[in-house]
């Protein structure tokens, strides 16, 4: 009752959006509509000769803006999913609460939206912590723009005029670096916990530095995260881990207090001694990939996050003295269950990640006819990359990443020369490996450190 009050005076307190936007024309913000790809353009023109208004909205504006290719393009319009539906041949209502539209153009999907009324924790249905459940009814564009997270993510731009609408003068925070929150920022992350993440992930991904109103409630306020819903939350990670910068979101997650306690992942990623610099390493190859527009596998980047659990738990199974093969399947099972709570991996991913796990211990064994079946398996490229990567870590010797390497590209004959000489290398690499743990060489760091 009193929260209710408080959050009622509040929210009255927080600043208002202003009723009319600013109108910046191109010579101010620069972005020619042949910066669009054809598809967002080609969507806004029809919707707009159908005398609807219709804007690219959202990430990227704001790419566009930065300097930034846009990853995908979203479409604000006054038209209803139904009228959106009617004007495009190939396209699809998606979505039963809150209908969008994807519009099929070339290779691209566009995704479309009806403007929607912002839905404040006083009008709308929330749980018992103020989140608000449902965000489905339709509104003007004003508070379409109200109800959006950051001010640079509420930018309308018209291809038509090549004009952007600014209702919270998100251009000038993106001239001034800076992530503002729209509103009260405690109010908005009452109502969606995941705008904590978003800040972080796309501050870290955009160079932006949050503004400190919407950056000092994220401390307090982490625990909310305990109640969305899973599938969202995976979602939320699986964006912040691929975006390019995964390094630097992970690295300011565990400033703000984000990773404590309330997902499982985090801690484990972030708190663990042992596997710290694989982790560290796996999430900087994943950032060079994406940053190189190679594709990345979520099913491996989980798999390299959790592999440091699947390892202990391994290792006390077999201290207790189970045999190697069941005990692994019990230790992926268990590791992956762990997550399931906070964590929705879909099953098709944990399938994957399964795979690579259970490749690494096939991979000790180079003799008779094993190494063969090993390449032949589908997930041997996957499984060969994690192996590296655990070389690199240091956890296991990288003449053995090396000699899976020249297994799989040689010919029949040398491949039986390569099993025949295995024992021999194996055992100079470990000679050699004993040597180096004796005497560790002036100025290099232990592993664990080298993160
Ligand atoms: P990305 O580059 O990751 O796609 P984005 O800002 O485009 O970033 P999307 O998830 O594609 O993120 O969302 C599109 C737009 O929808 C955002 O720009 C923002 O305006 C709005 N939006 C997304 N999530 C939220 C949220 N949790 N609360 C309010 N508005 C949101
Ligand atoms: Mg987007």
């Amino acid at each position: 009752m009193i929260r209710k009050l408080l959050r009622k005076v509040f929210s009255r307190a927080a600043p208002s959006a202003p009723v009319e936007p600013a109108l910046i024309p191109v010579a101010r913000h620069g972005i020619r509509r042949e910066q669009l790809s054809p598809a967002a353009r080609k969507v806004c023109a029809v919707l707009q000769e159908g005398g609807h208004k219709a804007f690219v909205v959202g990430g990227a504006v704001r790419d566009l803006l930065i300097g930034h290719p846009p990853k995908d393009y979203d479409v604000a319009t006054s038209a209803t999913p139904e009228e959106v539906r009617a004007a495009f041949r190939r396209s699809r209502i998606i979505g039963r609460r809150f209908k969008i539209v994807h519009v099929m153009s070339g290779a691209e999907t566009i995704e479309v939206s009806t403007f929607r009324a912002s839905q404040d924790a006083e009008s709308a249905e929330t749980d018992e912590h103020g989140r608000v459940l449902h965000d489905n009814v339709f509104g003007s564009q004003a508070e379409d723009a109200t109800r959006r997270d950051f001010t640079v993510n509420a930018l309308y731009y018209d291809p038509g005029t090549e004009t952007i609408v600014d209702y919270h003068h998100g251009v000038a925070d993106i001239q001034q670096k800076t992530l503002r929150m729209i509103g009260d920022p405690r109010t908005r992350y009452r109502e969606d916990p995941v705008r904590m993440l978003r800040a972080v992930r796309l501050g870290a991904k955009l160079g932006l530095s949050i503004d400190p109103a919407a950056r000092h409630p994220i401390r307090d306020m982490a625990v909310l995260l305990e109640n969305v819903p899973a599938a969202r939350l995976f979602d939320e990670m699986l964006k912040l881990l691929c975006s390019g910068h995964a390094v630097k979101c992970l690295k300011q997650l565990r400033e703000e207090g984000l990773h404590h306690g309330l997902l499982p992942l985090l801690d484990v990623i972030l708190e663990q001694p042992m596997g710290e610099r694989f982790v560290w390493l796996s999430l900087e190859n994943t950032d060079e990939r994406v940053r190189q527009d190679k594709s990345v596998s979520p099913g491996f980047l989980f798999a390299t996050l959790l592999w440091h659990e699947v390892l202990s738990a391994w290792d006390k199974k077999k201290a207790a003295g189970e045999h190697a093969q069941p005990a692994l399947f019990e230790a992926m099972d268990e590791v992956l269950d762990a997550q399931a709570g906070k964590l929705a991996i879909t099953r098709r991913i944990a399938g994957d990640i399964k795979d690579i796990w259970a490749l690494q211990p096939r991979f000790d064994k180079r003799s008779g006819k094993t190494p063969y079946r090993v390449i032949e398996q589908p997930r041997f490229r996957a499984g060969w990359d994690f192996l590296r990567l655990r070389a690199q870590a240091g956890e296991i010797p990288m003449e053995l990443a090396d000699w899976w390497d020249r297994f799989a590209h040689a010919g029949h004959d040398e491949r039986d020369e390569l099993i025949r000489q295995a024992p021999a290398e194996a055992a100079a690499a470990a000679k050699k490996r004993r040597r180096k743990r004796r005497k560790p060489a002036a100025g290099t760091a232990a592993p664990a450190d080298a993160a």
